[in-house]
């Protein structure tokens, strides 16, 4: 029976109180505060987000559908366990989060279906299967239609008796005492301040990639989830393993196996080869190269720690100053760049979402455990869901228990760091200069062949992530988290080894 959505309290102005407070709304999101509604109906659920229709990559994303991996048998449940701790080594993974995803995955997209999501179907009408990115299983489903998605998550969140409130950018959680209580950010057309009070807070602002002046994150996505975690003092892990794909300048997808194909050639900017010219993939990878082109194919964005990635480290040595790499085909020049596209790191979790800071729940890919240095193509779909219930739950339990903070206290800590959220032009330039540095040093685990430069970025970073600009403060501690090199020892030592070999390709 749906349930008359509860308003969270909006007095005095521009101060909003609810007992727990989610902020995004992207699966993640929805998820959790559908679960907590469901949970305990006499508490306040309201969602706080930036904008009203369907965000963030989970439902403004390119491709306008999402795969979402279903174990549904022993035999399935072990295969994936196993590929997905495989796979996120030597990121940190909790392997108990991996089996609770791998235990809970049939039930939450049988929920799904009850939604009515639009899986693609075999000709005989039964749930098409396919292998995800890393999985040589078809093990995984596909929906279609994200805004028809989004539009189901949106009822039946409403009719739980969630309660949303729009136009609301969030610029940081609310701490004291070593635990949170609330969050606060700014009325977006006003640009007044606003508060919001919460006995629990679920975090669900999406991944870092927007951080990066080429990404492919859905619109509506800010980035800075992480760097509000550092500025709250959250423990977080795995933050430079990142996904990146390859990409023409417009984002339409390419991948290294297909660009660094037989016939096709690399003009390296000069830096590299002084003469502007041609490189074969064959003479810088070697024998190897065919065999690194099928493992390559099998997955959609690069995987850290693993040999084919020589394939992406060798298109980023020729990345030229617009941060292309020009592949010569027998077709014509194709341009390449790499994107950042989805984060697999975020705040360290326990089974419930739970944070180190206590009232702090995270969820989606503001959390981490469940994927380590590389994700399985559709588990973080299901993690939104395993992980957003969870959280839903964990934070329903939490806030039962909990206080909200004295009004005259919640006002004072508001007030002092409400003071410098004017969104200056300055400031507006610095957050461009930092995706731009971030997607020239800091791609795919540091770009080779740079020099100094990432060094230098971070140097700058540091500086920024004690500026008086809020925004610029955010980023920067984001920017400082994804682009702590990830130290891909394999890489190096190849590029060492074969460093002799990049010598001009005859035409
Ligand atoms: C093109 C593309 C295809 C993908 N395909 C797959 C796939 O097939 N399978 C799979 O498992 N994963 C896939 N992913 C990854 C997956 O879609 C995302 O990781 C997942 O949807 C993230 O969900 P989320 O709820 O954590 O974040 P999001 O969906 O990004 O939602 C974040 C929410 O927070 C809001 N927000 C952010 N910052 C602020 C702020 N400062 N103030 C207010 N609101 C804010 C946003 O507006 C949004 O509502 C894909 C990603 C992309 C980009």
């Amino acid at each position: 029976m749906p349930v008359t959505p509860r308003p969270a309290t909006l007095w005095p102005p521009n101060h909003v109180t609810t007992d727990i407070l989610v902020l995004g709304s992207g699966l993640a999101g929805l998820r959790a505060a559908w679960a907590a509604a469901e949970a305990n109906p006499s508490l306040t659920v309201t969602v706080v987000r930036a904008e009203a229709g369907p965000t963030g990559s989970s439902f403004a994303n390119r491709n306008n559908a999402l795969g979402i991996q279903l174990p549904d048998t022993d035999a399935r449940r072990a295969a994936f366990c196993a590929e997905v701790l495989a796979l996120g080594d030597p990121g940190l993974m909790d392997p108990a989060l991996v089996a609770i995803l791998a235990e809970e995955a049939e039930a939450r997209v049988r929920e799904l279906s009850t939604l009515d999501l639009r899986f693609r179907q075999t000709d005989r009408g039964a749930r098409a299967r396919f292998p995800g990115c890393g999985s040589l299983e078809a093990r995984a489903l596909i929906f279609d239609d994200l805004l028809d998605a989004f539009n189901q998550f949106y009822s039946k969140t409403i009719s739980c008796g969630v309660a949303f409130l729009n136009g609301v950018e969030i610029l940081g959680i609310l701490t004291n005492d070593g635990a949170a209580w609330g969050a606060w950010g700014v009325e977006m057309t006003t640009g007044e301040p606003m508060a919001l009070r919460g006995r629990a807070v679920i975090m669900a602002l999406g991944g870092p990639a927007p951080l990066f002046a080429r990404h492919q994150a859905g619109r509506g996505s800010s980035g800075l989830g992480l760097g509000m975690l550092a500025d709250a003092g959250v423990l977080t892990a795995n933050e430079p393993y990142l996904q990146f794909m390859w990409g023409r300048e417009n984002g339409a997808f390419l991948t290294p196996a297909r660009l660094l194909g037989p016939g096709n050639r690399l003009m390296m900017p000069e830096s590299v080869l002084p003469d502007a010219s041609l490189l074969d993939p064959s003479e810088a990878v070697g024998q190897a190269l065919n065999e690194l082109r099928a493992a390559r194919a099998l997955h959609c964005p690069a995987f850290h720690h693993r040999p084919q990635a020589v394939l992406d480290r060798l298109l980023l040595r020729g990345l030229h100053p617009d941060g292309l790499a020009r592949v010569i085909t027998p077709g014509g020049e194709i341009r390449a760049g790499l994107f950042a596209h989805a984060g697999n790191g975020g705040a360290v979790v326990d089974e419930h979402g739970a944070t180190t800071l206590s009232g702090l729940f995270a969820v989606g890919e503001c959390a981490t455990g469940m994927h380590g240095a590389n994700r399985l193509g559709g588990a973080m779909v299901l993690a939104t869901q395993v992980f957003g219930r969870r959280a839903g739950l964990g934070a329903t339990q939490y806030a039962a228990g909990a206080e909200l903070m004295d009004p005259a206290k919640f006002d004072q800590c508001y007030k002092e760091v409400v003071r410098h959220v004017e969104a200056s032009e300055e400031g507006r330039l610095i957050l461009q200069t930092i995706a731009h540095g971030l997607s020239l040093h800091a791609l795919f685990g540091g770009t080779p062949g740079h020099g100094d430069g990432l060094k230098a970025l971070r140097a700058d970073l540091a500086e920024l992530a004690r500026s008086s600009d809020r925004r610029v403060r955010l980023a920067a501690l984001g920017g400082l988290l994804v682009s702590r090199p990830t130290g891909d020892a394999f890489q190096a030592d190849f590029w060492q080894r074969n460093r002799t070999q990049i010598t001009p390709a005859r035409q």
